[in-house]
C-alpha cells in the first residue's frame, strides 16, 4: 500500500526527534519544513538548522530549508504593533505557509513540531491548525507530541546536537537574559 505523505514544520532539531520517531511508527513517508523567520539573529537560526541537518541525516528524512524566506521582516510584519500576542501570529505565520507547501505538493498532512513543546501554547496551535486548513484540501495530523518530551531531550543530548535556551525571537531571548542586565 502506498504510504500516506505527510509535511512535517520544524522548527528545530531537538523539536523534531519524537514526532518524527512517532510518523515513522504511523507509517509516514515525512518531509520536513524549516520555515522559521521568527528565529533571531541570523546565527542561531544557522545553528538551529545545523542541528537539525544533523538529525535529518540520523533519521534518514529530507527536509526543505526554505533559507530564501529567512527574513526578520516577515517576522516584524506579523506581530508589530501586537507584541503581546506575537505567538499568535508567529504560529499563524509558519503554519499559514506549512498548508500552502503541502496543497502545492498535494501532501496527505501536515503537522508541526511545535506540538512537542512544553512552552509552547499547544491549544492554540492546534486549533490554528485545524481553523487554516479548513476546506485546503490537506489533514492535520494531530498528536500530542509533549508525551515524548524527556524521549526528545536524552537523544538530542545523544546526538551532542545545539540546544537553544530561547524560544526564537528577539523578544524571547530578551526574556531570557535580562536579568543579566542586572549583573
Ligand atoms: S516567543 Fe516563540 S512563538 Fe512566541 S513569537 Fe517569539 S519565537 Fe514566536
Amino acid at each position: 500500500m502506498k504510504k500516506k505523505r505527510i509535511l512535517l514544520h520544524i522548527c528545530c532539531g531537538p523539536c523534531a526527534i519524537y514526532p518524527i520517531q512517532i510518523l515513522k511508527q504511523e507509517g509516514f513517508e515525512i518531509l520536513g519544513l524549516y520555515y522559521n523567520p521568527n528565529i533571531h539573529p541570523l546565527k542561531e537560526y544557522l545553528k538551529r538548522k545545523q542541528a537539525l541537518q544533523t538529525v535529518s541525516k540520523e533519521y534518514n528524512i529530507k527536509v526543505i530549508y526554505k533559507d530564501d524566506e529567512y527574513n526578520p521582516i516577515n517576522y516584524f510584519r506579523e506581530v508589530i504593533y501586537r507584541e503581546n500576542n506575537r505567538c499568535f501570529y508567529c504560529y499563524h505565520m509558519r503554519i499559514e505557509k506549512t498548508i500552502s507547501i503541502a496543497r502545492r505538493g498535494k501532501f496527505d498532512y501536515f503537522t508541526t513540531t511545535l506540538l512537542y513543546s512544553k512552552f509552547q501554547k499547544h491549544d492554540t496551535i492546534s486549533t490554528l491548525c485545524k481553523d487554516l486548513s479548513r476546506n485546503k484540501g490537506v489533514k492535520f495530523y494531530y498528536h500530542d507530541f509533549r508525551e515524548g518530551w524527556k524521549i526528545g531531550i536524552e537523544e538530542s543530548k545523544n546526538l551532542g546536537i545545539y540546544r537553544q535556551q530561547y524560544c526564537g525571537c528577539i523578544f524571547s531571548e530578551f526574556e531570557r537574559y535580562k536579568n543579566e542586565l542586572k549583573t
